[in-house]
């Protein structure tokens, strides 16, 4: 049996079809070589989820514009 090269991929990321996946399982039951590469593809994609969640560094948010009286209630004047 040839290994699973692209297929590797394509079973990390989920796009192998029933069949293909099976296969490809039954490979990795064989194959230290492939399965090392599974769990590599597999952390990597992990890491490269992680920083898709991550805030950008360049991305800067503007500071809160607090000029509404109602949120200072020293400016109020007591009642009489
Ligand atoms: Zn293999």
């Amino acid at each position: 049996m040839s290994c699973l090269g692209e297929r590797l991929t394509a079973l990390v990321d989920g796009e192998l079809g029933h069949d293909e996946r099976d296969r490809a399982h039954a490979h990795l039951a064989v194959c230290a070589r492939c399965r090392a590469e599974a769990a590599t593809l597999r952390s990597l994609k992990g890491r490269l989820a992680g920083l898709g969640s991550a805030p950008e560094p360049g991305a800067t948010t503007s500071p809160p514009t607090t000029s509404s009286p109602a949120s200072a209630p020293s400016a109020v004047p007591p009642p009489t």
